[in-house]
C-alpha cells in the first residue's frame, strides 16, 4: 500500500475546544455528547478538518439505551443553536464535522451503538467521532473504515492548536 492510499487525514482541533469538552466530561458521571463544529480543508483532493467549536447537547445521554430516534429529536433543537453560532462567528461555512461523547472509565473505542450513530448521522469521509474518557484522561478520534473488520479506525494524527 502506498503512502497515498494509506493516507489518514489529520484532525486539527483548538485547545480551548478540547478543554471545554474535557470540562463537560469531567463534570458528568453520565455519557454525554455534543457536536464538533468546524471547517473542511483540502489538500490533493483529500479532505481534512479543523475543529473550531463544539455544541454540547444538554440532557442527552449517549449509551446503548439511547436510541437513534432520540438523537433525531435532539437534532431539531440544535439546528437553531447552530445557526446562531454561525452568525456569532460570522462564518457561514461552518459544518458539523463530527460528534464527541464521553466514556467515563471504559476507555476510548466505538461501541456498536456508537458505530451506528457514526454511520447514520456522520457518514462523510471527513466526519469524525471524538471519544473522551475523563477518568483515564484519554481521548481518541475515530473515522469510518469500510475496509476493516471493525468498520472504523483511529485517526493517527490529532493536532492541537493554540490560539495564543
Ligand atoms: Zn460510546
Amino acid at each position: 500500500m502506498s503512502i497515498e492510499e494509506d493516507f489518514v487525514f489529520p484532525v486539527y482541533i483548538y485547545d480551548e475546544v478540547l478543554d471545554r469538552i474535557k470540562y463537560f466530561s469531567n463534570n458528568s458521571e453520565k455519557e454525554i455528547f455534543g457536536y464538533l463544529i468546524g471547517n473542511i480543508l483540502k489538500w490533493n483532493d483529500k479532505n481534512y478538518i479543523i475543529i473550531e467549536d463544539q455544541l454540547y447537547i444538554e440532557n442527552a445521554v449517549h449509551s446503548n439505551r439511547f436510541s437513534t430516534s432520540q438523537i433525531k429529536g435532539k437534532a431539531g433543537e440544535y439546528e437553531k443553536t447552530f445557526k446562531e453560532l454561525k452568525r456569532k462567528r460570522k462564518n457561514d461555512n461552518l459544518r458539523i464535522v463530527g460528534w464527541w461523547h464521553s466514556h467515563p472509565d471504559f476507555g476510548c473505542f466505538l461501541s456498536p451503538t456508537d458505530l451506528h450513530t457514526q454511520e447514520y448521522f456522520f457518514p462523510e469521509s471527513y466526519q469524525v467521532a471524538l471519544v473522551i474518557d475523563p477518568i483515564r484522561d484519554e481521548f481518541k478520534f475515530f473515522t469510518l473504515d469500510k475496509t476493516s473488520e471493525k468498520k472504523y479506525k483511529a485517526v493517527s494524527n490529532a493536532i492541537i492548536l493554540s490560539k495564543r
